[in-house]
């Protein structure tokens, strides 16, 4: 009898977002990265940017919803996004905003997510949209590309190759990496 390999849904994905995250770290940018998926096709991929477009709100989440919203639907509730860290407060508030379906993220961020870390608008019961949540998926590969990210910017910091920018106080992976240089 033929072994029969199912896969499981929200790891293929997530591990599309990785590839995204992995092309941030290439473009030397926080490397987080997203997808959003319809019906099980895939609509649209992303990753942070705020580097390259000069841009502090460039979040992989927020160019995609900001892209779909402005040119095909007001509300995406039938849309699943799948981001490798847990959504900021901005990005949160999009997800509301646009209605989205369903959340499904890989590791949390402790300085700055907003849904559990800091604060959970996701679930407050304020607004009137509560999309499904999954977390955890593929939740250690998410968290060593931030962390060897900014591992490799401290060195580089010390060596006195970059400068303090501010980076780190947006993204709450460096506290927990030993002390600081
Ligand atoms: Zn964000």
């Amino acid at each position: 009898m033929a072994a029969i390999f199912i896969m499981n849904t929200h790891e293929y994905w997530m591990k599309l977002a990785l590839k995204e995250a992995e092309k941030a770290l290439m473009e030397n940018e926080i490397p987080i990265g997203a997808v959003l998926v319809k019906n099980d096709v895939l609509i649209m991929s992303a990753h942070n940017r705020t580097r390259q477009l000069n841009n502090s709100l460039a979040h992989a989440e927020k160019l995609m919803i900001d892209e779909i919203v402005a040119s095909q639907k007001k509300f995406l509730n039938d849309y699943s996004l799948y981001v490798t860290i847990e959504p900021c407060l901005m990005c949160a508030g999009m997800i509301i905003w646009a209605r989205i379906g369903k959340l499904i993220f890989g590791a949390y961020d402790q300085k700055a997510g907003a849904v559990g870390s800091v604060y959970n608008v996701l679930l407050d019961k304020s607004f009137n949209h509560h999309p499904k949540i999954i977390s955890g998926v593929c939740e250690d590969q998410a968290k060593l590309l931030i962390q060897n990210f900014f591992q490799q910017r401290r060195k580089r910091r010390v060596a006195g190759v970059v400068e303090r920018d501010g980076l780190e106080n947006r993204c709450g992976f460096t506290s927990t990496q030993g002390s600081n240089p």
